[in-house]
């Protein structure tokens, strides 16, 4: 991290409150996770009344002036605070980021006409979200893994030299932040395909290169706010290419072409999204939180790093994720105790991934500074009685 950049980012943008009100716990859930408390209880207020309309946010009609505005703002804090130009499309769609990768096989990978060779998705099997992604998406396309994580024990993400030929791919799927395993890729990878990354756990995170990609997608539950809702930004040259042929729903060329309202949208989560970007936004955006995240993180990898080996991460030093860290411990007993007492300390929602085990803290845009500092001194003491 360069400090100039860092003092310089300090003094143009407010920073984000470092601890948590009254009451309130760290919460490291990984999804639905812990939300800035300024938009809860703007939430909150709305709930009953929508800037003074007598209406609350629950009750307003999404095709009624106040929707109007609540989408329109949404819209634009988007491309605000991840800096969208106008050759991409902003969507929101209702359901998770599962959803999406058999719904972006769908849309942009053609069935191929007789004789003709079947366009396939090359898929970066890096963790748990991309090696069911791959799952989906094979439930309606040909998909080829051109990295595949088992080999190495999902220990990191490939190097473009890792990477399988993509040539004659529809499109690479990847994903950027890897919340189970605790990855991410330092920038997007080349390879011979538009990419298209599940950035459901890192985006608005710190700066990203969106012009390297053809499509980009997040659910909710992380740094966007509520579950069961997702955010897709598409380039529009891309979209262009779409099957439009789908049924009405299936279309991303649709939800472009009706501003996401095809149907009844999922108003409270576009409401939601929007007061995050707003949020993100105004604390100096993804450039502000990289070296904010990057600090955070850096408390807790220290604490792993000066155990002697008591906490074990399974991921390279150089794939260490800013935003979800995960260990494991000597043994089962240790988690449950570790876990526990953290937890009678206010530090929540450590248990790590059911399928991946350990412990994991999750620490998004929203979560205060000052607990991944609590969470270090914790993890020292812990070791000490316990190693
Ligand atoms: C949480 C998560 C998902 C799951 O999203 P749903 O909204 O539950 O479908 C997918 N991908 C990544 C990277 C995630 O972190």
């Amino acid at each position: 991290m360069n400090p100039m950049t860092t003092a310089a980012t300090a003094m143009r943008h407010p920073e984000p409150p470092t601890t948590p009100g009254l009451g309130r716990v760290y919460n490291f859930s990984a999804g639905p996770a812990c939300m800035p408390e300024t938009v809860l209880a703007q939430l909150r207020d709305e709930i009953t009344d929508f800037d003074g309309s007598g209406m609350g946010l629950l009750e307003l009609s999404h095709r009624g002036p106040a929707y109007d505005r609540i989408l329109a703002d949404a819209f634009a804090s988007v491309r605000a605070c991840a800096g969208v130009g106008a050759d991409w499309e902003v969507l929101f769609l209702p359901g998770g980021s599962m959803q999406h990768f058999s719904l972006i096989a769908m849309n942009f990978v053609p069935t191929a006409k007789a004789g003709a060779e079947q366009p396939w998705v090359a898929f970066a099997d890096t963790g748990l979200w991309s090696h069911k992604g791959e799952k989906e998406t094979a439930c309606v396309r040909p998909t080829k893994k051109v990295f595949d994580g088992a080999t190495c024990r999902f220990d990191h993400v490939p190097s473009d030299a890792e990477i399988a030929d993509c040539t004659g791919a529809a499109y690479f799927a990847y994903c950027s932040n890897n919340t189970v395993e605790g990855t991410q890729f330092g920038r997007p990878p080349h390879v011979a395909a538009p990419l298209v990354c599940d950035a459901t756990s890192d985006i608005f995170s710190r700066p990203f290169d969106l012009n390297a990609h053809a499509l980009l997608f997040a659910s909710g539950q992380k740094n966007l706010g509520a579950s069961g809702i997702t955010m897709v930004l598409v380039k529009k040259s891309f979209l262009e290419r779409a099957d439009t042929s789908l049924p009405p729903m299936l279309s991303y060329a649709n939800f472009a072409k009706t501003e996401s309202r095809p149907n009844t949208p999922p108003t409270f989560g576009v409401r939601v999204i929007g007061l995050m970007a707003q949020w993100t936004h105004e604390f100096g955006g993804p450039a502000a939180f990289g070296p904010r995240n990057a600090a955070k993180a850096a408390h807790i990898y220290k604490a792993i790093d000066g155990s002697g080996g008591f906490y074990r991460p399974s991921m390279r030093a150089d794939c260490r994720s800013d935003m979800s860290i995960s260990f494991q411990l000597p043994s089962d007993a240790h988690v449950d105790r570790f876990v526990a007492e953290a937890e009678s300390e206010g530090l929540c929602g450590l248990r790590g991934h059911r399928e991946w085990g350990g412990i994991r803290a999750c620490v998004y845009n929203a979560f205060p500074a000052k607990g991944c500092e609590v969470l270090a001194d914790f993890m020292g003491a812990f070791a000490k009685r316990n190693g």
